[in-house]
This record gives structure tokens, sequence and C-alpha cells, in this order.
């Protein structure tokens, strides 16, 4: 069994140093943080801490520096905002082991809290280097897991440093499983899945295993050009995976055998040229010289009505390329949709996806928004992921 954060509240932490796992890997530009919506989401697992009186020690990446310092991805823009949203001083060091650190670390007052540099400057993190894992852990007392967005992956600071101290999970990432195991296990039924994107390739594992679980699929975006391909419809110019036609057709082959409701969009924003909006029409089948680039009217309400019988809906993957705001109406309506959903527990993850909520305006009214893309497709492929597993 994972020891959740309730656990470790059980002890004594007064004095004790923790050391947290965050994901603050959050776009940054001309030194500001843009989008802080990942250090708010660990906010309540750090302030749990230090009104116990534990000196807390915060680990996280940025970007992908390569095992080497790059100026422009410290952490620090993280920590000004960080300080802002806490309402208390934050310290920050610009590195994350040495006797700089160890010396910080020592002169932590309780209830203090210190963040170390970016973890992916040292080329041991992502090799999983124990000696490099065992140092990070001597400085600590106990080891959280807070990082969702990050459990996938097999690092020092993931993986290896959860062998070396007593490890739990932050409450952020005990309410990411719970949502995501809810999904998967034991759903409010009906439960309806509603999965767009560009790729069907990149979904392909999720749509299998969501299909064991859920009463209703619905499939929007690019991918589903893939099924009504297989389906021998026309498709136009729409992006489609002509590799993974008999994979489509497996899948529709197993929908239908497992009695599974499936719905595809009824209705489609077509265009003869990308880049001219002008030439976009709605249209139930598509002419071969145009592009599905969103879902259209009846299969906007259809979607409505679906989401509003459902008492939990889980939804990754834009259903049109919302980034062009002619062809962003299905992913918008949608999202609307969710939010005004009375009955329904609401669940949204992928990047994209919550970047689409985010736009909408209505990001506070879904019950859930996973802050992890990676790492929620790859739980709900039913995958075990590195950093969780450890914590067993
Ligand atoms: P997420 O990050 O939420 O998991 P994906 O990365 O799978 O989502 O897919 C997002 C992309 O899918 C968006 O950039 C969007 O433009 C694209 N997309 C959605 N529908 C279509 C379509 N009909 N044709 C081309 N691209 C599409
Ligand atoms: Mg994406």
């Amino acid at each position: 069994m994972r020891k959740s954060f309730t656990d470790l509240l059980k002890h004594s932490l007064q004095g004790k140093v923790v050391l947290v796992r965050v994901d603050f890997n959050t776009p940054i530009k001309d030194g500001q943080v843009t989008d802080n919506t990942r250090i708010k989401a660990s906010l309540g697992t750090i302030q749990a801490l230090t009104n116990q009186g534990a000196k807390v020690v915060l680990i996280s990446h940025l970007n992908r520096p390569g095992g080497k310092v790059v100026e422009a991805q410290r952490l620090t823009p993280v920590k000004n905002d960080l300080q802002d949203l806490l309402g208390r001083p934050v310290m920050k060091l610009d590195e994350a082991i040495g006797p700089a650190v160890e010396k910080a670390i020592q002169a932590l007052n309780d209830s203090d809290v210190l963040l170390l540099e970016n973890i992916r400057f040292y080329r041991e993190e992502e090799a999983n280097d124990l000696d490099f894992s065992k140092t990070l852990a001597s400085y600590a007392d106990y080891f959280v897991q807070d990082a969702f967005g990050a459990v996938h992956r097999q690092h020092a600071s993931t993986f290896g440093i959860a062998q070396c101290l007593p490890a739990f999970s932050g409450q952020l990432l005990d309410k990411e499983l719970n949502y995501l195991t809810q999904v998967l296990r034991s759903p409010d039924r009906p439960l309806t899945a509603i999965i767009g994107g560009s790729k069907i390739s990149s979904k392909f594992s999720v749509l299998e295993n969501l299909l064991q679980t859920v009463d209703v699929m619905v499939l929007g975006g690019a991918m589903v050009y893939t099924l009504l391909k297989a389906k021998n419809e026309e498709v136009g110019t729409s992006l489609v995976e002509l590799d993974l036609i008999d994979k489509a057709t497996s899948f529709l082959d197993k929908v239908a055998a497992l009695g599974k409701t499936l719905y595809l969009p009824e209705d489609h924003i077509a265009v003869t040229n990308f880049s001219d909006p002008n030439t976009a029409q709605t249209v139930d089948v598509l002419s071969p010289n145009q592009m599905g680039v969103d879902i259209g009217p009846k299969s906007i309400s259809h979607i409505q009505m679906l989401i509003e019988s459902s008492k939990t809906v889980f939804w990754n993957g834009p259903l049109g390329v919302f980034e062009t705001p002619e062809y962003s109406k299905g992913t918008f309506s949608v999202a609307h949709s969710l939010a005004n959903a009375t009955q329904a527990t609401t669940i949204v993850g992928g990047g994209d996806s919550i970047a689409a909520v985010n736009q909408a305006g209505v990001a506070d009214q879904m019950n859930h928004i996973s802050t992890g893309g990676g790492a929620s497709l790859e739980f709900l492929e039913g995958k075990s992921l590195p950093g969780i597993s450890v914590l067993s």
C-alpha cells in the first residue's frame, strides 16, 4: 500500500526536514511565470507541512536543460510566484546538492520553505543515480512525492530518493490518484469518456483501457478520421493515420463486442483550405477536397446531452483545431457543457485540453483538472508508474 499524505501527517513533523518533490515545470517568459497552475496545485501540501512546523525543502525540474546549468532555466521566477502565493518568504539556492545546500538546510527554522535549483541541471537526476539520491536523502527525514506530472519518470528525485527515505505521497498526488482511480475502478455511472486530439496513435492504449470501464465513449478531433476511414467513409484531406486503419477496425469491433456506446461526430466543420476559415462549411459527410477541423452543431448538442445524462465524465483531447478561433467552437462548447453539468463529476486531463478549459474560462468549474499530461494518460492506460509504485 502507498503511504498517503494523511499517513505522514500522523507523524510529529515539528523541526523535521521534509523533502518534497513538486512539479514546478511552468511556462516562463521574460523571467516571469506565465501560468502558475502547477505552483498553486502544490500549495496545500506545502502549507500542511509548514503548519506542523516542518522544514520544507522543495525539489523540482524545469524544462529539459539536459544535465547542465542553463541560466534561463533557473527556478528563480518560480520562487517569486511561490512566495507571493504562500504569503511567506521562500529561500532559493542556485544548487540542489553540495555544501551550500547542507549549510542552508542546517540553518532552517521550523516552518521555513527552501527551494533547491532545477534538479535537471544534474545529469545524475535523469540517470537515476543512486549516490545522487542518497546525497539528497541525507539532508532530510522524510520524502514526499507531489509531482504528479513527473511520476511516470524513473529519475533520482522521482524514484531513487523514495528508496532512501520514508516516502509518502503529497496531497496533490493523493487527489490526482483518487480521481483517476475512480475513473478506472469505481465511477458513478454512467461514465462517459470524451477523447479527442490530433493523433489516434498516441491515444490508442488509453482508448482500449478506458473501453473496459466506460459506459459511453465519445470521440472527436482528428483521430475520428482514422476511425471513419476504417468504416470506409469519406474523410477528404483530414489527418488520417493510414498505418493504424487495421487497429482502428479491430477497435470498432471490440466496441461492438463489448456492447458499449460509441459516439462519433455526426457532422463536421470542413474546410477546403486550412488557412482560410472562409472556406469552412458544416457538413454531415466530407467531400474529397475537404478537411475536418471541428465537430459540427448537431454533434455539439448530442455530446451535451450525453454529458448531462452522465454521473462521471472524463475528458482528454480537443475536439477540433481550437487554436484557430473559427475551429474552436466544438472544444469550447464541450468545455462549457462540462462546466454546466449538474450531476456529473468532471475530470479533465492533458496539456492542450487544460489549455482549452482555461481559455474557455471554466477551469474552476471542473471537479478535477489533472496537472500531469503524460502521467495521467499513462495512468489511464493502466500502466504502473515508477514514481507511484516506489511509494509502496
Ligand atoms: P492533449 O494535449 O489534451 O492530450 P492532444 O495533444 O492529443 O491533446 O491534441 C491536441 C491537438 O489536436 C491540438 O493541437 C488540436 O489542434 C489538434 N486537433 C484536434 N482536432 C483536430 C483536427 N480535426 N484536425 C487536426 N488537428 C486537430
Ligand atoms: Mg498535447
